[in-house]
């Protein structure tokens, strides 16, 4: 066995080899197991390589919990495992791994990953291996034995393998001690690890909040100072990041956890500023209160929109640059809406690509909150018919909600006024329209003023 990275005195793979753990010492069963994963671990072996079950598949059964997905490691190259399934597709540039699909399910299965410190493998390894100026892998593809896939595993309870030949749990980094001890650790040294791949330090936040562990001391101890080694990150990287750890029913303790550790601005710079010179006093409840609502709907099984939370990040400092463009330009309302929106949103992208259709609903829901407000006419029943008016109607909600919490209840004739409208007829409807300028506040124009001709300027 090779010898022990000296890099990685912390909590680095055993040399003695791994702790075995025998059917009877350990609760992984293939009842836990999915059909389609037993297939693709029974195929592999069966043709002479090398399965094991490993990552979240073995750690999350031994705790009791349901697996999300099941991962399988193998000797077998991804060539060789696309030679053993025809549903099989080869991905992925940073780590080239191969997808087994069986229609929606989709088991990974990864060949065995090697080391990069060898000198003679890094010099013939050209296209295979590759470091960024910062120590970041880029690529990561020189294949290894078990012991060397075990080292190259984030966290010592990431890197247990379940055996399909003889149904032991090979465990390489005392994982199974930090699952009983519920710990989250690093396997080598913490900063080298966090270096070689930044998003290390969002998963060690992710898992503590998921398994409901902590994250042991020598591993915490370098998040802050690694922390700007995030601005290394694509932005599409960090949009997968984001929808893990905020849409999976954690959001609110994964938010403080990433304030916490001065992570949360590599995702939302304009917002981190916002919150950190306190300029926005509804900001801060607003985002707990859209994440505790997140949390409660995935929760319960609800459907979320990652556009309701962006909206949701990014509403007050948009209102914040209106106001700034306002008292310095003659924009018009939608203008100087459209300019604020597109300069917010054009260095949000800059943290996380967020994918275009999701971008429409963001725009959506928050050109929503002006049309609920103006309702005369037609209008309010055009608002109606949109196709965000509910995530626009339950974003007013929240923003009602939040600042009447701070005693400002500007929004309260308008939220009830909408509450009421959903509920009633369309006669009943017209007539709420009809009698909206006469004593309520929430309407803009005086009635007389209703048939003015709509402009090209008009949001509708
Ligand atoms: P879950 O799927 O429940 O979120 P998981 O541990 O299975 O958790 P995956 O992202 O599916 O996480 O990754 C599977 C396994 O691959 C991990 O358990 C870990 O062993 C390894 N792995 C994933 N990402 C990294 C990384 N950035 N660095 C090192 N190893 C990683
Ligand atoms: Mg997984």
């Amino acid at each position: 066995m090779r010898e022990k990275n000296s890099n990685s005195s912390i909590s680095a793979v055993s040399t003695d080899g791994p702790q075995i753990l025998t059917r009877d010492q350990h609760p992984v069963s293939r009842q836990y197991i999915s059909s389609n994963a037993l297939k693709v671990l029974y195929r592999l072996n069966k043709s002479g390589f090398d399965a094991y079950l490993v990552g979240g598949g073995v750690r999350d059964i031994m705790l009791g919990l349901t697996p999300k997905d099941f991962d399988i490691a193998t000797n077998a190259t991804p060539e060789q495992i696309k030679g053993l399934f025809r549903n099989c597709r080869l991905i992925g540039r940073r780590f080239r791994l191969a997808h087994i699909v069986f229609g929606r399910d989709v088991i990974e299965v990864a060949t065995f990953r090697g080391h990069h410190d060898n000198p003679q493998q890094a010099q013939n390894c050209g296209k295979t291996s590759k470091q960024s100026e910062h120590g970041m892998l880029l690529r990561d593809n020189i294949y290894g034995s078990i012991e060397e896939d075990a080292e190259r595993r984030d966290f010592t309870i990431n890197a247990l393998y379940y055996s399909i030949a003889d149904f032991k749990v090979y465990d390489f980094a005392n994982g199974a001690k930090d699952i009983s001890q519920r710990k989250i650790r690093l396997i080598g040294d913490p900063e080298t690890r966090y270096r070689e791949d930044p998003v290390r330090m969002l998963r060690a936040i992710r898992f503590a909040t998921k398994l409901d562990m902590d994250i042991s001391k020598e591993t915490e101890a370098p998040i802050v100072s690694s922390a700007p080694l995030l601005e290394n990150i694509p932005p599409a990287r960090l949009f997968e990041e984001f929808l893990k750890l905020f849409l999976s029913g954690k959001a609110v303790e994964n938010y403080t956890m990433l304030r916490q550790y001065a992570l949360f601005r590599y995702f939302f710079p304009v917002v981190e500023e916002a919150l950190v010179n306190q300029s926005l006093p509804y900001l801060s409840p607003f985002i707990t209160q859209a994440l505790t609502n997140t949390d409660d709907r995935i929760n319960n099984e609800k459907r979320v929109t990652p556009a309701f939370l962006f909206a949701a990040m990014l509403w007050y400092p948009i209102q914040q640059q209106i106001k700034a463009l306002k008292q310095t330009s003659s924009l018009t309302p939608q203008d100087a809406f459209f300019a604020a929106y597109g300069e917010i949103m054009g260095r949000q992208q800059q943290s996380i690509a967020i994918p275009k259709r999701f971008q429409s609903v963001i725009k959506d829901i928050l050109i929503l909150q002006d049309k609920l407000a103006r309702r005369e006419g037609k209008k309010a029943f055009r608002t109606f018919e949109h196709q965000k008016f509910r995530a626009g109607y339950d974003f007013l909600l929240l923003r009602h909600q939040v600042e009447s919490a701070q005693g400002c209840d500007d929004l309260a004739e308008l939220v009830n006024w909408w509450t009421e409208f959903q509920q009633r007829n369309y006669d009943t409807q017209q007539q709420m329209v009809k009698t909206l300028g006469r004593s309520k506040p929430g309407a803009r124009r005086s009635p007389r003023k209703r048939r003015r001709p709509r402009t090209n300027n008009s949001q509708d």
